[in-house]
């Protein structure tokens, strides 16, 4: 493990004295998990680059970044190391396979100064951040830590990825106006996110994460902070001494991340549950803080950041009501929200976007959904909408979405 050799900043070199990013040109990355968003910036990024593959660097004492490879066109998940008196924490693990597990095997053998990973904490499901947790938690007999719902979740998601059609697949996607076998035809590009038989699966018991809980780790303590919308459950870390955030998905610096109304749930409103985590974490956190997403570089600003989220989405929730004056197809407001052409995974994971922002705008009477045949439509009623349409106004993400 690298010592500090100045790699992080002491509070006296935080926000206001850091090399200011404006106006970053945004990486309009439409992940496997991330939508395209477009803003100006104005966050500061205290650390122009990240450690190469498999090797650590110290970003608050006792905190060390490390980076794991994805198989995506977002090319890279950051993890991080918590020095405890006897060992370390480790958040979130890697996507599942052979290169980030030798990469594992090397980071033991190089930058853990003889100590042993004694607990394994995964923000939330998704097989970025889980797919390694079983080999990590059996390589060093560790404990695997989660909230309750992102758990049970991951435990399930390999046959939710891997199940057939059924009548509810089907309904699901002929109402949004898509092919009935439209998962089917996406299988193979979902094969990276699914366990195989290789892999370590996750580890068969776990110590549960709740809101509010304080873990020690050294001489620190990290409060378990929980949001929703990206996943059901999402734990951060939140260190006050430290004034520093693990965020894990729920707090991204460049791209936004992916709010999905997912087959297997077709009225959920997880939008709802999003932008209520948005407000609530501008409640909690103090501005001076550095944020460690797992995604994107370390940065300073979470209070802007956080509300740019809420205006990105309201924006695009103001331009679904626009366009639904006349009654819409789900399929038909995907080109509204997005510029380019959508294939397969893209395309599926924009539905579960337009869907999450549509089934928010009907929870606030925004909207109406009716059937009309056997498809839905989506029809504006709110009668202020004259006064608060801005067609002209609107952000316009018009990168290609990349299926990662
Ligand atoms: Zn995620």
């Amino acid at each position: 493990m690298k010592s500090g050799q100045g790699t992080w900043r002491s509070s006296k070199h935080r926000r206001g004295t850091i090399r200011k990013a404006h106006n970053v040109k945004t990486v309009h990355s439409f992940t496997y998990f991330y939508l395209v968003y477009d803003a100006a910036m104005s966050l500061e990024y205290p650390f122009e680059q990240a450690p190469p593959f498999g090797r650590t660097v110290e970003v608050a004492p006792g905190v060390y970044w490390l980076q794991m490879p994805l198989p995506m066109s977002l090319a890279a998940i950051n993890l991080y190391l918590l020095d405890g008196n006897d060992g370390w924490t480790l958040v979130d693990t890697g996507i599942r396979g052979a290169e980030t597990r030798d990469l594992w095997l090397q980071t033991f053998e190089q930058e853990l100064g003889g100590k042993p990973i004694n607990q394994v904490i995964c923000t939330h499901l998704h097989p970025d951040h889980t797919g390694q947790a079983g080999f990590v938690c059996e390589h060093w007999r560790a404990p695997l830590m989660m909230s309750y719902s992102e758990y049970y979740q991951a435990r399930m998601i390999g046959s939710m990825i891997s199940a057939g059609s059924s009548w509810q697949m089907e309904q699901h996607f002929t109402r949004a106006g898509f092919p009935p076998d439209f998962m089917e035809t996406m299988r193979e590009g979902r094969r990276n996110f699914l366990p195989q038989p290789e892999d370590h699966p996750l580890p068969p018991a776990f110590i549960r994460l709740r809101a509010g809980d304080e873990l020690p780790i050294g001489e620190n303590s990290w409060r378990i902070l929980v949001g929703t919308g990206h996943s059901p459950e999402h734990v951060c870390l939140y260190s006050e001494q430290l004034r520093v955030l693990i965020s894990g998905d729920q707090i991204l610096p460049v791209i936004t991340s992916n709010v999905s109304v997912h087959p297997t749930e077709p009225f959920s409103n997880p939008m709802v549950g999003w932008l209520e985590s948005h407000e609530r974490f501008k409640q909690l956190l103090p501005d001076d803080i550095l944020v460690l997403p797992a995604h994107n570089l370390p940065f300073y600003g979470v209070q802007e950041r956080l509300q740019q989220l809420i205006d990105h989405h309201e924006d695009r929730m103001l331009l679904l009501e626009e366009s639904c004056i006349e009654p819409q197809v789900a399929a038909d407001l995907l080109p509204r929200l997005f510029a380019r052409k959508l294939e397969g995974h893209s395309r599926f994971m924009a539905l579960g976007e337009c869907l999450a922002h549509l089934h928010c705008l009907i929870s606030r009477n925004r909207i109406e959904r009716f059937l009309d045949g056997e498809v839905f439509r989506y029809r504006s009623i709110d009668p202020t909408l004259a006064e608060r349409a801005r067609p002209n106004a609107h952000e316009a993400p018009d990168d290609e979405p990349k299926m990662v």
